[in-house]
């Protein structure tokens, strides 16, 4: 048995250790995604890290091994060398397995002892791999168990250093420190171990034999296919990552659609080449409404459902955004103007079919503004400016519309936002007024009681009227603070009136559907009444035949516990829907006021035969009958004539404020 002579190539030993800290340092890299990420993603970053890790020990050695000389033909058994490599990945994935989750102190120790055992493993199967026959190897116990310490703790600094690093600022050079260690744990091991080894050969034929070129070559060719194999690997990783984070980044979670920032970037890309863009905003009138009262969850659904039919508008000419909250924008490139107001009609369309989501069924609208990129500026900025400014107007003028920008709109959401503004401040410095208008009796020429209107007188536009503001307000929700001073407001000066004229007045207050949807109707009554202490049967709710159209299965169960303490009820503006006639005795209203529209056209014969049916109906029904809008004596006439005792009208007295009210009913008295 003769021993064989060793000699390192001391460059290509340095190769070595650059492989080892190249793919320790790729290896740890991907390690931090993997506590990032969850499910399939994670254990396609482990697997990833596993690889690239364990093809770097692999690569480590066998260049290692190709720095060694010896005075003999080396070969190596190919299946010990897959092997080789397998356990290398196999032990890797344990490792970053185990420390991947939170750190303790046990999973450390562990997760060391799997990454050393993987290099250890890799390198005894790798030596045991180029054995023949002729050949032996013999190991020192001391060093043999030095090389695997030096695995062991290079590999827990490493790691321990590389835990420490998710918790601290100075990352980077960390991370450097932690794949220097690898390395030595990869690359330390090795040495030591090929230092504890003594080569023997048993055939001195075999000796002094030329280098196996051939051996040589297949081994260099193996390990680079290993190294690129690593690096196309972490780039294909990378690059795979950055596409999901990027899709991520412009994917709206809930719809899938685009998001903003995809919207952003798009409009980058179309630069100046901007001539046939369409921007359509759209947004769904009632979406607050459902998801204040079906809940969240619901709500989500809806936009869900909604987001996949405006998908369905997806084309190479149409990208379709989810803004944010119930806001949605295509970007259209046009040929012709119809095609867009198409598009639009389609659209409002689509949100109009019925829904019906885990058996809540329901139908909404849509308010769409739309803008044109040549006519309504060529920036971002103008352009959906434009388109939303259009779609606030076609909120405005109704909902359920679609509306093209003009300059003129630009006014109108300026002046809306004023008062808006403006009714904030009302609110807070107090400044709303109540004005009274009379109900009067023609037949005991008395009056039984005053209609409470809200006024409002801006700072600098004057005086606005209610029909301009109250929809502001019901539309920004400032109408319930609103309601609530009314209500009081209103209560406490009838509760003033009939203690000084010993009378009994009636005040009446008009109600937005908006506190019916949001059921403040019964809360906010209940609250005025008590604040003001006035007797419920003085106060009267006027909700208008609309409201009992559109919410007649809510209203009864909300005004029960005020018609239950003696609250009235009138149903305003009648006549304007139609539909309630058949089913009014099933409703708990104790008053009907005629729309002003009858009175004004009492003489077109149709508009006379309704006022008259109505007036026999009420009879029959045992329901009280108020006329408003009474302006002239021959109306009143008419009205007499048919049997209606109660008006309200400029021709008695028009609105006026509290101390108007004050002194006329002194004057009445006298
Ligand atoms: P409404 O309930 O139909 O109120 C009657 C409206 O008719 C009042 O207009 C009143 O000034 C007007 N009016 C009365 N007599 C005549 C007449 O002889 N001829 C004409 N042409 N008009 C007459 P106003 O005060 O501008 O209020 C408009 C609407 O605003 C009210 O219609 C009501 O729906 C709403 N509103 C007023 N105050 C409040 C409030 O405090 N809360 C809520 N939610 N709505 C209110
Ligand atoms: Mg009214």
């Amino acid at each position: 048995v003769i021993a064989l002579d060793g000699s390192y190539n001391i460059w290509i030993v340095g190769f070595s250790f650059i492989i080892a800290y190249f793919t320790s340092y790729q290896a740890l890299g991907l390690t931090r995604r993997i506590r990032s990420s969850t499910g399939k993603v994670m254990w396609g970053w482990l697997l990833v890290a596993s690889v690239v890790m364990g093809c770097g020990v692999w690569t480590m050695h066998f260049v290692g091994m190709m720095a060694f000389h010896l005075n003999i033909t080396v070969d190596y058994q190919i299946l010990k060398t897959i092997l080789s490599i397998v356990a290398s990945v196999i032990a890797s994935l344990i490792a970053f397995y185990v420390s991947s989750s939170e750190m303790t102190q046990t999973k450390l120790f562990l997760a060391s002892c799997f990454m050393s055992a993987g290099i250890v493993v890799m390198h005894y199967m790798g030596m045991s791999s180029m054995l023949n026959e002729y050949m032996v190897i013999s190991y020192n116990p001391l060093l043999w168990t030095a090389s695997i310490i030096i695995a062991f703790i290079a590999s827990y600094v490493s790691l321990r250093l590389f835990h420490r690093m998710n918790n601290t600022y100075n990352t980077k050079a960390l991370k450097y420190i932690a794949a220097f260690m690898m390395a030595v744990a990869v690359t330390g091991m090795h040495y030591v171990g090929m230092e504890s080894s003594s080569f023997w050969c048993i055939d001195p034929n075999y000796l002094n034999q030329a280098v196996n070129h051939e051996s040589q070559y297949t081994l260099l060719v193996t390990v680079s296919a290993v190294v690129v194999i690593t690096i196309f690997l972490t780039w294909l990783a990378q690059y795979w990552e950055q596409s999901i984070f990027k899709k991520m980044a412009y994917t709206d979670s809930l719809t899938g659609l685009n998001n903003r920032h995809a919207m952003n970037e798009i409009f980058k890309e179309t630069g100046r080449n901007t001539d046939n863009i369409a921007v359509i905003f759209i947004d769904l009138d009632q979406f607050k409404f459902i998801n204040d009262t079906l809940g969240h969850e619901i709500g989500d659904m809806l936009i869900q459902t909604m987001g996949a039919r405006f998908n369905s508008f997806s084309s190479s000419s149409n990208t379709v955004f989810r803004i944010g909250g119930d806001e949605f924008m295509m970007l259209n490139y046009y040929r012709t103007k119809e095609e867009v107001s198409s598009l639009a009609q389609n659209i409002l369309e689509e949100i109009r079919k019925p829904f019906d989501i885990t058996g809540h069924k329901f139908e909404i609208t849509g308010s769409v503004g739309v803008s044109y990129a040549n006519e309504h500026g060529v920036t971002r900025n103008s352009l959906l400016k434009a388109a939303d400014t259009a779609m606030y107007y076609a909120k405005n003028r109704g909902k359920n519309q679609y509306c093209e920008y003009n300059e003129h709109m630009e006014t109108v959401v300026i002046r809306r936002m004023e008062i808006e503004k403006g009714l904030r401040e009302a609110l807070i410095k107090k400044e709303f007024q109540l004005h009274y208008q009379p109900k009067w009796n023609i037949e005991t020429n008395k009056p039984i009681g005053f209609e409470a209107l809200l006024r409002y007188t801006h700072p600098t536009l004057g005086i606005i009227t209610p029909n301009e503001f109250i929809p502001l307000a019901e539309e920004t929700g400032l109408i319930i603070p609103i309601s609530e001073w009314v209500l009081q407001k209103a209560s406490m000066d009838c509760l003033n009136w009939n203690r000084e004229s010993d009378s009994q007045f009636i005040v009446s207050v008009n109600i937005s559907e908006k506190l019916i949807e949001s059921k403040m109707l019964a809360p906010l009554t209940l609250k005025a009444l008590q604040f003001s202490t006035l007797e419920p049967r003085f106060l009267e709710l006027e909700l208008t035949e609309q409201m009992m159209i559109h919410y007649g299965q809510i209203i009864p169960e909300q005004v029960k516990p005020l018609t239950n303490i003696g609250v009235n009820l009138s149903m305003d503006n009648f006549g304007s829907g139609y539909t309630f006639l058949g089913s009014m005795n099933q409703m708990p209203f104790q008053t009907i006021k005629i729309d002003r529209d009858y009175i004004e056209n009492y003489e077109v014969p149709t508009k006379k035969a309704v006022v008259n049916s109505l007036i026999e109906l009420a009879r029959q029904l045992d329901i009280k009958l108020v006329a408003e809008g009474v302006e002239t004596k021959p109306q009143m006439d008419f009205l007499k004539d048919a049997g209606c005792s109660v008006m309200q009208g400029y021709y008695f007295k028009k609105p006026m404020p509290l101390k108007e009210v004050e002194l006329w009913l002194k004057e009445l008295a006298i």
